[in-house]
């Protein structure tokens, strides 16, 4: 008979090899997972789960240890496996040719985490997560709804504290009350399930849209000031608004909630796969398409860009091409 360790012990073999430090940057379920010196850790139900790179080459990881990983959790797609994308998004893919997709997180983790992010770095909110995980031992809408302000403000020092402690406490209460802690309906229909996610405190539409995408899997794209920027910086903005006949001065808008929904808009039309595809252009805004100083000359889909900086166009002979 196998000891408890052994059983628990997973290899997963990763196909193509996944990029790991990437996959683990910016997607909201990424943020439950802590680095540490051999992988990532997180802690669930108060059982520590670990991942660790078994192989790798380079940046690339072909096999994953996995320690406390239940094989119902791994809900990983390698973005290399879509089709039938826009050319830059299509390039960009196999520029970040490593990066996997998570979802099938649990809703109400994904609820909490993506509240956390608001206004506040990926990694400010790991942080408070991790913390509330120790403390609260599970995160559900039923521990939460029993605690005090005071027991959660330790666990969110520099993520926006009282406001925040407040949303999660008057969140769990009204998913008790209502549907007594189940969000299942996050499966269903999901204009219908937005507009409940929307009913609840210090949810708004990003948050709604990343519980969607990263528990539910619908292909909805959440739309926060950086995926705003590139879209409109690659035209998409643009193209939606004369296509539906809106006549708006993209620039003058630039940074709105206006701007925002025709990204959204703009970018579930013409996407493939829009919730997936968003986060190859999350990435891209993340190492390249920077709000200030953009890295148009390493940029690969510089050529395709309107939107490059003026000073690299003679450089690289693009003008005529883009004018
Ligand atoms: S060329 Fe510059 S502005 Fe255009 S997508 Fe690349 S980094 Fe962004």
């Amino acid at each position: 008979m196998l000891a408890a360790t052994e059983v628990s012990k997973l290899r997963f073999i990763m196909t193509p090899p996944i990029d790991l430090a990437r996959t683990m940057t910016i997607q909201i379920p990424a943020l439950e997972w802590v680095n540490n010196s051999n992988g990532y850790r997180k802690l669930i139900d108060g059982v520590t789960q670990t991942i660790s790179p078994h192989a790798c080459n380079g940046p690339l990881a072909s096999d994953l240890d996995m320690e406390g990983v239940r094989p119902n959790e791994m809900h990983w797609t390698p973005l290399l496996q879509l089709k039938g994308l826009d050319p830059r998004v299509r390039k960009l893919r196999d520029v970040f040719a490593g990066l996997y997709f998570m979802n099938g997180q649990d809703p109400f983790r994904c609820l909490t985490l993506t509240l956390l992010t608001q206004n506040k770095t990926a990694e400010r909110a790991r942080t408070a997560f991790c913390e509330l995980s120790r403390r609260f031992g599970s995160i559900t809408p039923q521990t939460l709804c029993e605690a005090h302000p005071h027991e959660i403000l330790p666990a969110l020092q520099r993520c926006g504290p009282h406001r925040k402690a407040g949303y999660l406490i008057s969140m769990a209460r009204a998913l008790m009350q209502q549907w007594n802690g189940d969000m299942s309906w996050v499966y269903d229909e999901p204009h219908r399930a937005r507009e409940v996610l929307l009913s609840l405190p210090g949810v708004g539409p990003k948050t709604a849209d990343c519980v969607l995408l990263y528990a539910a899997g619908h292909e909805i794209v959440p739309v926060d000031t950086h995926i705003e920027r590139v879209a409109r910086r690659l035209g998409f903005i643009e193209r939606g608004a004369i296509r539906r006949g809106l006549d708006v001065n993209v620039e003058e808008i630039r940074g709105s909630n206006r701007s925002k929904d025709l990204a959204k808009e703009a970018l579930e039309h013409e996407l493939v796969h829009p919730g997936r595809s968003h986060l190859l252009l999350i990435q891209h805004g993340f190492e390249f398409c920077h709000a200030t100083a953009p890295a148009c000359f390493p940029c690969p889909i510089r050529e395709e860009c309107t939107s490059i900086d003026n000073r690299y166009k003679s450089t690289l002979n693009l003008s005529s091409r883009q004018q």
